[in-house]
């Protein structure tokens, strides 16, 4: 994807007084939130979050906010039985994205879109967002685009699969270099992947697995191969009108209900 860097949202890219009028202007920062794991001999290690950089730069045009340096690791021990992999516990991973947005909300950031791509991190992001809210008055809405994405995108791509189409089309619509459809091999059978993602994606029963393996033996699954960049840049803009949309309606909601930061300093009594 061509960007246009004179209108970059990455926080990291821009100036302390660019920022400082973003704040005041509209002080929303978007979390990405993502990790760096196998997915196969074909994507990236960083797939998961290239997928929610992306994604947020795009929400945060919608939206008017800046993406935030949230750093590129995640919570998946269940990836590493294969070298690609790096994980960080749930208490690191936590306090990495609490003081990451704590930081902002010192400064005057106020609303907290946390994007994520990783299913590992949802319990700890969780747990991050009660404090981002409580203890540093943020308004905060928590988005899983990977399940955006599969609803937007899965009966097309064969479901959220592991290194599958939908993965491969996140990586496609922003560093196409990367992607190698020429190197598939070595797929795992789809039927008994499926049976182990749905299991541990139901409501009411949730069963811990040890290793991805359990789901499917050689790292990942799906059929990325007809995978285009075209695609690739639709669903992208397609993902980031959802959210968008979605998000500046729960914030408006939050804000009427909530009374937005000044009522969670109120109620904990500090000062504001
Ligand atoms: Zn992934």
């Amino acid at each position: 994807m061509t960007r246009n860097l004179a209108a970059s949202r990455y926080f990291w890219e821009l100036t302390q007084p660019e920022i400082a009028a973003q704040f005041a202007r509209h002080p929303l920062v978007i979390l990405p939130a993502g990790s760096v794991e196998q997915h196969g001999p074909h994507l990236p290690t960083g797939t998961d979050i290239f997928a929610s950089n992306v994604i947020g730069h795009v929400v945060a045009e919608r939206m008017d906010g800046v993406v935030l340096p949230g750093g590129p690791l995640g919570v998946t021990p269940m990836h590493m039985p294969f070298e690609g992999t790096i994980t960080l516990s749930p208490e690191t991973y936590q306090r990495v994205v609490v003081e990451t947005c704590g930081s902002t909300a010192k400064h005057g950031a106020k609303y907290l879109l946390i994007l994520n791509w990783h299913e590992g991190n949802i319990p700890s992001l969780a747990i991050a967002a009660e404090a981002l809210h409580r203890e540093h008055g943020m308004t905060v809405v928590t988005v899983q685009a990977c399940y955006v994405a599969a609803d937007l995108y899965g009966h097309d791509c064969g479901g959220l699969t592991h290194g599958g189409e939908i993965e491969a089309l996140a990586v496609l619509a922003h560093r196409p270099d990367l992607v190698h459809l020429d190197r598939i091999e070595h797929a795992s059978d789809a039927s008994r992947a499926r049976k182990w993602d749905r299991l541990r994606r139901t409501r009411s029963y949730q069963p811990v697995l040890t290793d991805i393996r359990t789901i499917c033996p050689t790292g990942w699954y799906g059929a990325p191969e007809h995978a285009t960049v075209e695609k690739g840049l639709k669903m992208l803009n397609d993902i980031a009108d959802a959210i968008a949309k979605e998000c500046t309606e729960l914030f408006r909601m939050l804000d009427e209900a909530q009374g937005g930061t000044a009522r969670i300093e109120r109620l904990s009594g500090a000062k504001v």
